[in-house]
């Protein structure tokens, strides 16, 4: 059962706003930003009005990353962070970004603040900008080493395609020599796509293809044991074991609403799943029960109905194909897609 009081770890949506334009990411379809996604970010007075001093007391580890944007888009994340260690000087800050945003100055004083930030770079300066649309390769090599150089700790996550898996060892030298922390070789498992279907690549923005990697050792292993399962019975069947309220986390999104995880969160705007059943069902249940944070408070919201909906439907008709594929036990695709990850899920 979800519980409040047991809660250790928030992934914090900070903004739904980015500067690149991925085109596996939620917030657009092959690169192209989806039309309906409200583009709202987190400020500092909304986070103290919303994030009470004991419930920070609580966390361990508070980690910026979310479904739709980079938290470096956030105008107020240095005062959001500083809040956070305030609050609680022994909680855990992490942050995800693709780096290319913001100055070398801001990183110096992420550094004082911050306990890690994992950089998303796959690639060298002749690949990385293929699927990190925008990213500029050289800017984000300036940020992160400023970071390191003011004492930050750096992790290189490497999504691995066909067009950069020459590239690993080569890029895995670099970030030794810059000071990064560790190398995370992610072995993507997003080419099951939005829809739940194996696809063999993705179209870009500017008409190019995405393929994953072709190289077996960096293929997640999961796909196999997807193409020689029938998914509509395996999503029926399957046991669910929550990933979240395994490691105790609660999501929240830029625009206030509380998930177990991101992986429900990106039902709710993304357009190839508009009219889906889970589309349908999270969207009732969203609207029926306190689940917004500006609305109802995270305890009400996370001992309330919403979550014990979430809860029983793993065990009754109305569970969500979402839940089933990420954390049904037959096929681990995220835990195939995070072997080689040091802070793994
Ligand atoms: S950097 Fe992150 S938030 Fe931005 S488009 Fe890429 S995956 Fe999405
Ligand atoms: S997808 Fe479902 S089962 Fe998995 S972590 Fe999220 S809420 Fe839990």
């Amino acid at each position: 059962m979800f519980n409040y009081d047991k809660i250790k770890t928030v992934q914090l949506e900070l903004t739904m706003s980015c500067n690149a334009a991925c085109p596996q990411c939620a917030r657009n379809v092959n690169g192209i930003e989806i039309p309906n996604l409200p583009k709202t970010s987190w400020t500092i007075d909304k986070i103290k009005s919303c994030f009470s001093k004991e419930f920070i007391e609580q966390l361990d580890l508070i980690y910026f990353c979310g479904s739709h944007g980079d938290p470096f888009m956030c105008v107020d994340f240095l005062d959001i962070a500083k809040y956070f260690t305030e609050c609680n000087p022994k909680i855990k800050i992490g942050v995800h970004t693709n780096g290319s945003l913001r100055s070398t100055k801001f990183y110096e004083e992420c550094a004082k603040t911050i306990d890690f930030i994992a950089f998303a770079i796959d690639g060298l300066e002749d690949t990385n900008h293929l699927y990190r649309k925008n990213c500029k390769w050289t800017k984000i090599i300036d940020n992160a080493s400023a970071f390191i150089n003011a004492g930050g700790h750096a992790e290189w996550d490497y999504v691995v395609f066909k067009h950069n898996q020459h590239q690993v060892n080569e890029a895995k030298q670099v970030s030794e020599r810059l000071g990064f922390k560790n190398f995370n070789v992610k072995k993507t498992s997003r080419f099951l796509n939005y829809n739940h279907e194996l696809v063999d690549y993705y179209d870009t923005s500017d008409g190019h293809k995405i393929y994953p990697p072709t190289d077996a050792k960096y293929l997640n292993k999961a796909y196999d044991k997807l193409k020689s399962t029938n998914l509509q019975e395996y999503k029926k069947q399957t046991c669910i074991s929550c990933n979240s309220l395994r490691i105790r986390e609660i999501y929240i999104s830029a625009d206030g609403y509380i998930f177990p995880c991101g992986w429900l969160s990106d039902r709710v705007y993304q357009t190839t799943v508009l009219g889906t059943n889970d589309n349908i069902k999270i969207l009732e249940q969203i609207k029926k029960f306190p689940s917004n944070i500006f609305k109802a408070s995270i305890k009400e919201i996370v001992n309330g109905e919403w979550f014990k909906y979430i809860k029983n439907s793993w065990t009754n008709n109305n569970r969500l194909d979402r839940c089933a594929i990420m954390c049904g036990s037959g096929i681990n695709i995220i835990g195939e897609q995070n072997t080689d990850v040091s802070y793994k899920i």
